[in-house]
């Protein structure tokens, strides 16, 4: 259950929030250049009434970690992670995952069958002794791994659904439908050379968020062809073609500094200006956390006058 630190703020509606926990791609970038948008790996936590779902377990699980167990000093702690695929920049966090040591909490972690190696078999294997001094084996919490086929389920008041994306191995991009709007997060995919399929388009069709890969720009993408990563400029186009209200830049390569990621985001702007503005964009920035559906705080009532009128 959460519970709003803000007694006043408990009294109101609170929607569906989103916090981005680690925004980069590839490996992770510590250092003074990368310090304004962050140099964690992928890892999202979006809350909705009650349920906490975490996507993707990148190195920036670790500080969400830290902050849930802040927050949750005590009792049960349910958590659900959605992960998009096993390459390492989307489930080095894991191990370093604060709650997976207290016997309080219970983890479901959900990826999509097919990977050559299976999901529970990639993850505990990054904790064999080769790589990781404690077995998956000796966690004292309760993890449960699933391998989902059916690609659309839900999660108390949350629907999710998944859709592949176009990206070397097994790679899914999800759909999260909340009471207060929708989410689109793909982490890893490549435009197609032909164009968005129309299922991809019908996917991400007028998603209020919408968080992608986007890490290269046109001269570079050139380059990585075949790698499964997005460029600015297709980016754009497809959040501009499925009606998306809020575009999130995501999946920040690592040699680009702060400064490259506000040249992408002034071009990402630009191409998103034509003749029916309204798709709002930003890069992803770790620690920044949005708002959906949230009504805003109500005014303490005044008192009333008791003289007559
Ligand atoms: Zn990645
Ligand atoms: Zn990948």
């Amino acid at each position: 259950m959460y519970f709003c630190p803000d007694a006043l703020n408990c009294l109101i509606k609170v929607g569906t929030s989103i916090k981005f926990w680690g925004v980069r791609g590839s490996i992770a970038t510590p250092g003074p250049s990368t310090v304004r948008y962050g140099g964690n790996t992928s890892c999202i936590e979006v809350r909705e009434g009650g349920e906490i779902i975490i996507l993707d377990a990148g190195t920036g699980l670790r500080l969400l970690g830290q902050a849930l167990l802040k927050e949750f000093p005590q009792g049960p702690l349910n958590l659900t992670l959605l992960l998009s695929h096993t390459h390492w920049d989307h489930i080095q966090g894991l191990p370093f995952f604060g709650p997976i040591y207290e016997k309080r909490c219970h983890l479901r972690i959900l990826g999509c069958e097919g990977a050559r190696k299976g999901l529970e078999e990639a993850l505990t294997g990054q904790m064999e002794t080769t790589y990781f001094p404690v077995p998956f084996a000796k966690l004292p919490s309760n993890i449960e791994i699933e391998e989902f086929t059916d690609y659309d389920f839900n999660l108390g008041p949350v629907r999710v659904q998944a859709h592949r994306a176009n990206h070397p191995g097994v790679c899914v991009g999800y759909r999260l439908t909340t009471p207060n709007g929708r989410i689109v997060f793909f982490p890893d995919t490549e435009p197609r050379p032909e164009g968005p399929d129309a299922g991809l388009l019908e996917f991400i069709e007028g998603a209020d968020v919408l968080i992608l890969d986007s890490q290269y720009n046109r001269a570079e993408y050139v380059n990585h062809v075949g790698w499964g990563h997005g460029c600015v400029d297709a980016s754009v186009d497809l959040a501009l073609q499925a009606h998306v209200k809020h575009f999130f830049l995501f999946h920040h390569d690592p040699d680009h500094d702060d400064r490259t990621l506000d040249q992408f985001v002034r071009r990402a702007r630009r191409l998103a200006t034509g003749p029916k503005p309204g798709l709002k964009v930003d890069a992803a920035r770790e620690g920044q956390t949005l708002l959906l559906g949230a009504t805003a705080p109500a005014r303490r009532p005044r008192k009333k006058s008791l003289a007559p009128v």
